[in-house]
């Protein structure tokens, strides 16, 4: 295949050859060869394909399938009822609800639910990811029919267990993907079950995932080109923070060769989670997911550490009228930094974090640029960073999430083409400007 007419991100003329499922050659002119296929960009930009670097995919297909309880489309015990009052069981029986937070109707438990939905299973979980509120019908089913509130913590392997039994079908989210010019994710689910990886393997090998997929476990032995294992995932939370126990298990997950990404979102376990890495030390890929909240005096120690931080810039747009009414001002500026943490040389690589934040990543790339929140408030606009540079955030690879790829003979023939000239991409930064999305050589259907 080649590419003729188009424009880097620079504005520089580019055209490009595939063969293969590799970038052959790169020139700012290039001639086909008879029987080449070859794509006239008309002056379009081309970049590489976008990688978005901490996604869940199952959990984004089943919230597909979800009603949706929680901001922006729920805000009220009223409209939290009525959700719910209108909703159908999926064909496990259950009724699945996704996005809660307790600014809708507050804390609930199981008997709050039961009020509303008496007699089908219902889970419904909590915008964080980190619990489901499960009525009593669902905890009868689950196995769990004298919990005392139905508040389940970080039980999504046990959930699953009980509520599974359908093949997750990959393919209409793979070509949402697509449509973003997205053509790689990596899958951050902890913990994934041997099933799990079995539906992954089985999705990429049989084509029904068509982007590249990095997966944060370690490897397992299963070998589809475009399967990857990388860092090994953990969660802290800060209940149950346990630096030593945290300090040897870095240290067992790098003696096996592999790099670990711990989920940091408060500032004591980023004050945990980097005095393990400085005991231990950092072994390359190691990284930080979210580090949603990183005060002015830690930046040095990430600098030291030489760590990449994966954040989600979308979440100052989605959930920033929340920060501005329930964070104290002065820590505006610790929130989702980017600007900062880049200045100060800390590799910085972005993310959407679907389906609790929106798969969209040109809306989340707009939010790096523009720090507005739904309502159109700005926060800590001091790390805002420039049209580019946000793009930049998504075209990291899998084993360097922070530094971007390139289009260079040699590489993967990932590629993102958008209809419109580099001033305008820029100025957009909108996803509705794909216009084709290629991965490994191949064309995807739009
Ligand atoms: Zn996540």
């Amino acid at each position: 295949m080649l590419i003729i007419n188009a424009r880097r991100l620079t504005g520089q003329p580019v055209a490009l050859r595939t063969v293969g499922e590799r970038i052959a050659d790169v020139g700012a002119d290039l001639v086909a060869v008879p029987g080449e296929t070859v794509i006239d960009a008309r002056g379009g930009t081309l970049i590489p394909g976008l990688w978005d670097h901490h996604i869940h995919l199952r959990a984004t297909v089943a919230a597909a399938a979800s009603i949706r309880v929680g901001p922006p489309q729920v805000h009220t015990p009223e409209g939290f009822r009525a959700a719910l009052a209108a909703a159908t069981p999926q064909p496990d029986g259950w009724i699945r609800a996704v996005g809660y937070h307790n600014s809708v109707a507050g804390e609930l438990n199981r008997y709050a639910l039961d009020a509303v939905v008496a007699h089908v299973p219902l889970r419904i979980q909590h915008r964080s990811g980190a619990m489901w509120l499960v009525n009593s019908a669902g905890l009868a089913v689950l196995g769990q029919p004298d919990h005392p509130t139905g508040q389940l913590f970080r039980q999504d392997a046990q959930v699953a267990a009980a509520t599974t039994g359908h093949a997750t079908d990959f393919g209409p989210l793979s070509a949402r993907l697509s449509k973003y010019g997205v053509t790689g994710v990596t899958e951050a689910t902890p913990n994934l079950a041997a099933a799990d990886l079995d539906s992954l393997d089985d999705a990429v090998g049989g084509g029904q995932i068509r982007q590249r997929v990095l997966v944060m476990s370690a490897d397992s032995g299963r070998d589809h080109p475009h399967l990857v294992f990388g860092p090994v995932k953990r969660i802290l939370d800060d209940d149950t923070l346990d630096l030593d126990a945290l300090t040897e298990w870095i240290a067992a997950v790098h003696h096996r060769g592999t790099a670990v990404a711990l989920h940091c979102v408060t500032v004591v376990q980023l004050v945990v989670a980097t005095t393990a890495l400085r005991t231990v030390g950092v072994h390359t890929g190691d990284r930080i997911e979210h580090a949603a909240v990183v005060p002015q005096s830690m930046i040095s120690d990430l600098v030291e550490l030489g760590i990449t931080v994966v954040t989600q810039p979308n979440f100052v747009a989605e959930r920033g009228d929340e920060y501005l009414q329930d964070v104290p001002a002065s820590e505006h500026e610790e929130l989702w930094r980017l600007r900062s943490l880049q200045c100060a040389g800390v590799p910085v690589a972005g993310s959407t974090d679907a389906p609790f934040g929106d798969l969209d990543p040109w809306a989340a790339i707009r939010a790096a640029r523009d720090r507005r929140t739904a309502s159109g408030s700005e926060i800590s606009v001091s790390e805002q960073v420039s049209d580019a540079a946000a793009v930049t955030l998504f075209l990291g690879g899998p084993g360097a999430p922070g530094r971007s790829r390139e289009l260079t003979t040699g590489s993967a023939a990932d590629l993102c083409l958008l209809s419109e000239p580099p001033e305008v991409v820029l100025r957009e930064l909108d996803g509705e400007l794909v216009a084709a999305t290629v991965i490994g050589g191949q064309l995807m259907d739009r």
